[in-house]
């Protein structure tokens, strides 16, 4: 995580999970369909707004209502599953599954009623009237981490997230809503990226807490926690030259396996050196910029003028990628003589092609 975004609390939106908790929980001494008993009235109110909604509670009601089910466990099951903080962060605690093959219908309609709270309730003017909209907690989220993430992604560093007054980023479900739909509307769970983090080869719908080369159950970091330190380290094969390939390598300050998880899900050094690979070229423009137009004619010079550039962009606002750059001046100021030249020569080259 490059930077820690800030929960927001209280907001109206979160109990529509809580309310179809409550739902399961209602369901338990009651054998008999009745929307009185069963919603509170916030959500007996959505539900009147849908008849698909009104069915797939219906379906899930029926199906708990099956001989050889019980339906304690399965609100226990749920509530569980609902503890996303647990479920990323702690190991020990297991990810539960239904009992037997009893549950089977149960299961897939518990499913499809959380993924249609998601794809399509939460979405509604209704649930906006009665709870709240994700749009407004887009807009909420981004006012709370505004001066300290600066709408920059905080997954990867690299992108800007939207501006809420245009539009929003979509939502990941951190856990994904395939193996973990109880956690489908549980904003714990719900966190906006930008596209690039959002969708395969990068995080996508992958099992965050389970390593899909072993099977082995992993942790991941929450996203709301505070972020850990890390190192950036730079090397470059054939620098500054036509077949140049830098490469970035991120290291965890202290060993620490939900550092691992967020490296491999979203292929964080794979991104980090092409973005390098792609964007230094402009670095190079802006630096050339910055001299009035000019380029050193020595060495000596070109050391000044890496440092003074350094400590001057070290003071600009923070743009996604900054912290690429911030590795990058120190790195070619550390280089012996020999490929200083090189990026010397590769300097003067660039003024020239921006002078002609
Ligand atoms: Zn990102």
């Amino acid at each position: 995580m490059r930077f820690r975004l800030l929960f927001l609390h209280n907001q109206g939106i979160y109990q529509l999970n809580e309310d179809v908790l409550s739902f399961f929980q209602n369901a338990i001494s009651i054998s008999r369909f009745n929307r009185n008993r069963l919603f509170t009235n916030a959500l007996k109110s959505v539900v009147e707004n849908s008849n698909d909604l009104l069915a797939k509670f219906q379906r899930v009601f029926q199906e708990l209502n099956q001989p050889n089910i019980n339906k304690q466990n399965v609100y226990d099951l749920i509530l569980h599953n609902n503890n996303v903080v647990q479920l990323l962060t702690n190991k020990g605690f297991p990810i539960l599954n239904f009992p037997s093959d009893d549950y089977d219908e149960l299961k897939r309609a518990i499913k499809n009623l959380y993924l249609f709270l998601w794809a399509s309730t939460i979405k509604t003017v209704s649930c906006s009237n009665n709870y709240s909209s994700i749009q407004e907690h887009y807009r909420l989220l981004d006012e709370l981490n505004h001066f300290t993430t600066r709408r920059i992604c905080t997954f990867c560093g690299l992108e800007k997230l939207k501006n809420p007054k245009e539009k929003r980023n979509e939502y990941d479900h951190y856990l994904d809503k395939d193996h973990y739909p109880f956690a489908a509307i549980n904003f714990f769970n719900l966190v906006p990226m930008c596209d690039s983090c959002n969708k395969a080869p990068n995080k996508g719908t992958q099992n965050i807490i389970i390593n899909s080369i072993d099977g082995a159950r992993r942790i991941a970091y929450f996203p709301y926690d505070p972020v850990e330190n890390f190192t950036v380290e730079l090397s470059c094969q054939n620098i500054f030259s036509l077949n140049e390939q830098w490469i970035v390598k991120t290291s965890p300050e202290n060993l620490n396996e939900a550092f691992e998880t967020w490296k491999s899900v979203f292929r964080i050094d794979y991104r980090y050196s092409n973005y390098l690979n792609d964007e230094y070229s402009f670095w190079l423009t802006d630096f050339i910029s910055y001299f009035n137009n000019t380029v050193p004619n020595d060495l000596g010079d070109l050391r000044l003028r890496i440092d003074q550039y350094y400590n001057f962009r070290l003071g600009c606002a923070i743009q996604p990628g900054d912290f690429l750059e911030f590795q990058f001046w120190p790195y070619v100021s550390a280089l012996d003589d020999d490929d200083l030249s090189l990026f010397l020569h590769l300097l003067q080259q660039r003024h020239t092609v921006l002078n002609n």
